[in-house]
This record gives C-alpha cells, structure tokens and sequence, in this order.
C-alpha cells in the first residue's frame, strides 16, 4: 500500500486530518481542565479566606469593648500581634493563641479603625505590604515586590454593637500561582506529546482501515486487467482472420464460410463472456430476492445430468446421480442454481480424462441441501484450492486453454451459491480427482 501514491498521500491526510483534529480537541479539553483547576482552587481559597475570617470576627467581637480600642486579650487570639501606636509599632510577645487557624504562616490580618486608620497587623505580614485602606470586600492586592495577596474585609462591632472598625483577612497567592504553573507545565508538555502518540497511532489506525480498500482496489485493478486480456483474445483473433482474409485476392466459398466460422466462434466465445461479466455485475449490485421461488433439487439433478450426458460420452466419462433424498426443495432463483451446478458438472467432465467417472449426488442435513459432485479427474493442488473461485483465475492456462474456460465458472458458482446463502467448496487431491460440495439452506 506504501509504494502505491495515492494510497500512501490518503493515508498522510487521514493521519494529519485525524491529528489535528484530535489536537484541537485536546487543546480545547486542556484549557477547559486549566481553566476548571484554577476555579476550583480560587473557589477554595475565597472559602477558606471567608471561613478564617469569620470564625476571627466572630471571635473579636466578643472582646471589643470600646471603638477603636484594642482589648489586651486580643493577643491571645491573634498571633504575632504588632499594634501600631502613636510610638510606632509595639510587638506583643506570642501566647498560647486561641485561635490557631491563622497560625500556618501564609495568612495576615489587619485591623482598621473606623475612619480606616490601620491599627495592629498579625500572622504573616509582609513588610513591603500598602497600608492604604480600602473597605471592598474582596481585593487582589500587589505589594511592592509585585507578589499578588488576595484579601476580605469585615466590619468590626464592639459587643454593645458599636462601630469599632474593620477587619482584614488576607493570604499569599503565592502557592496558587505556583500550583498553577505546574499544571500549565504539565499541560504544556503532555499535549505535544500526545500529539505525537496521536499523530503516530492515527497514521497505523488510517493503514489497517485502508486496507480492505486497498485489497479490493487492488482485486478490481486485477480483474480490470483481467476482462480486458480475456477480451482482446478473441477480438485479436476475429481481427487476425479478417485482415488475413482481405489480404487474399479472392476468397472463394469454402474459404468464406470457414472465415466466417472462426469469426462466429470469436463472437461467442466474447458474447459468453460479456454475458458471464454482466451476470457477475449484476449479482455483486442485487440479490436474488426479486427472483425467489421453490426449486426442486432432485429435479434440477436429474435434468442436468440428462442434458449433460451427451457430452460426458463425447468425452468418455461415466456421468451418473445419486439421489439420496427426495423431493428436496430450496427457496432460490431456479436459472441461477441450474446454471450452478451445471458449471460444477461440466467442469468435473472437462476435466476428467477419458474412462473416468463423475457423480452428483443429491443429500441433506437436517439444515441444508447437499450436491456435491464428485469426478476421478486430474484433481486440483492443495495451493491452488484457495484461488480456483477467484474470477478469471485457472489452475493452469494450458489445462483449461482447451476447454475454452475463461476462468470465470467457478467464480459464478461461488457468487450464486453465496446469493442464496449457501457456500461451495471443494476437496480435491492432484491426480486423484475432487469433489465440489454444494450446500444450500433449505
Ligand atoms: P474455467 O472456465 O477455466 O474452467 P473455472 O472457474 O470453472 O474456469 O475453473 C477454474 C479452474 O479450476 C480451472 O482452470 C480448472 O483448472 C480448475 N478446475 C475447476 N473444476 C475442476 C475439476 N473438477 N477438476 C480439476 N480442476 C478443476
């Protein structure tokens, strides 16, 4: 198939066409997967941020008194408390904290008064932090360092329900960026890999579908070159006589009637073939309901063998049926199945020499009809068995040259038996003669 251009550009095509598609596909697929991730991560950390921050406000609240004003107790909940004074900033030595959900190290918290002064930070605050005020709920902020936090602010009430100020919950995306990067990495990396094992398994998946369109493509090459060889034969022929005979300066009547024999003899010879060609075609396109009616087998054994019998004692072969059921009838094309097992008969006498014996014998199974015709003739090699049904195959061109065979018989047969979805095979041994065995549903 490689050698073959066409063959080998479609199956290129199918390959890339088959790939890029793909690729699209998992580009679109890996941005979604990206995309998904990096929701489900932010979703998880706006969580988290919300519930640090309320489970902190909740218990602030509880201990503010005044507005503005930072109880001493607030150190045990929040740790590395740095309250900003008037005097700067004033560190509060780390107790044992209460609340330990801000204590892994990427969190902070700012604590804003009122009027939007900032008054103490804990946990993990950056120094290069703004310390401008802005009251929105969730922000991205930018530190100087250009390091990205993501933040939520909450209102802070005394326990009398004063206004006290505000309260901000914030953490480094720092890890998220990170995380994301690898996933970005990973899918930057898988997709031109899966590309590749893509690219290469569609180019063995475009081969193994093409090849059943390459075997046919080859068969009808084949039998293209075949039909056009079987009837040139007797073209060449007709047109060698009649070139011969108008080279001749006069022809006189004998001479004209055995030049007109050969021709007619061609002519047959070609109409049998285009007709044999023509029934081949027309049984590939339609099958043989149209045409269905009950044929009774013994009947059609029996007839043959009678018609057949003459030139089976022109050849001096005993031609003889064994009909072991009765009355067996299949459902078929009754021309078509006659003109079946004719082709078997004629071929075991033509292939019989003289003093052998040929036998039809008509069976069955609790399934099927059974006409195997049996003959003690030349017998074909067990190599050749496979490809007797092929069209315009022959065993041997000099064996069946004299027959006048074209080679398309057996393949006839074959396609009619398979019509009526039977099957014919054959058992044959070189020298010793074969036997063509018919089987037909009943
Ligand atoms: P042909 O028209 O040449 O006989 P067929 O398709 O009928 O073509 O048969 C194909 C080949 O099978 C023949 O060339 C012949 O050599 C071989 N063959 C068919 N039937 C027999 C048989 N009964 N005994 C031996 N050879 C056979």
């Amino acid at each position: 198939m490689n050698q073959n251009k066409l063959f080998n550009r479609t199956r290129w095509q199918l390959a890339i066409s088959y790939a890029a598609v793909m690729g699209l596909i998992l580009s679109l697929l890996g941005i979604g997967v990206y995309k998904a991730i990096a929701h489900a991560h932010w979703v998880a950390i706006d969580r988290e941020l919300e519930s640090v921050a309320g489970t902190l406000h909740d218990s602030l609240e509880l201990k503010l008194q005044q507005p503005g004003r930072l109880e001493p107790i607030v150190n045990e909940l929040l740790p590395n408390l740095r309250v900003i004074g008037v005097n700067g900033i004033k560190e509060q030595l780390p107790n044992r904290h209460i609340l330990s959900a801000i204590n892994q190290g990427y969190y902070y918290i700012r604590l804003f008064d009122y009027s939007g002064k900032l008054i103490a930070t804990a946990g993990a605050y950056p120094a290069e932090f703004p310390s401008a005020f802005n009251s929105k709920q969730w922000q991205i902020i930018t530190d100087t360092k250009g390091n990205l936090y993501h933040q939520i602010s909450v209102s802070l009430h005394t326990k009398t329900q004063q206004n006290w100020g505000y309260f901000q919950v914030g953490r480094s995306l720092q890890d998220f960026n990170d995380y994301l990067s690898t996933v970005k990495i990973i899918l930057k990396l898988g997709l031109p890999t899966a590309l590749i094992l893509i690219g290469f398994s569609s180019w063995l998946l475009a081969g193994l579908a093409m090849k059943p369109i390459y075997a046919s493509y080859r068969q009808i090459q084949q039998f293209t070159a075949d039909a056009a060889h079987e009837l040139r034969t007797p073209l060449a022929a007709s047109q060698a006589t009649v070139e011969s005979a108008l080279l001749m300066p006069q022809l006189d009547e004998k001479e004209a009637r055995e030049i007109l024999r050969t021709i007619d003899r061609q002519n047959r010879r070609l109409t049998q073939l285009v007709a044999d060609l023509l029934l081949l075609a027309r049984m590939d396109n339609q099958p043989i309901a149209d045409r269905r009616q009950l044929c009774c087998l013994n009947d059609l054994v029996s007839d043959l063998v009678e018609e057949l019998a003459a030139m089976a004692i022109a050849s001096e072969v005993a031609l003889t049926s064994e009909l072991r059921v009765q009355q067996l009838n299949v459902v078929g094309d009754s021309d078509q199945l006659y003109r079946l097992v004719a082709n078997l008969i004629v071929n075991a006498i033509q292939y019989t020499p003289a003093g052998g014996k040929v036998t039809v014998i008509l069976d069955c199974s609790h399934i099927e009809a059974i006409i195997q015709v049996q003959d003690t003739g030349l017998g074909i090699a067990a190599t050749e068995q496979g490809r007797i049904f092929d069209r315009f195959y022959r065993v041997n061109s000099d064996r069946s040259r004299h027959t006048g065979g074209s080679g398309l018989g057996l393949a006839i047969a074959q396609t009619i038996a398979r019509a009526h979805h039977g099957s014919l095979s054959t058992r044959s041994e070189l020298g010793c003669g074969s036997t063509f065995i018919l089987r037909l549903p009943l």
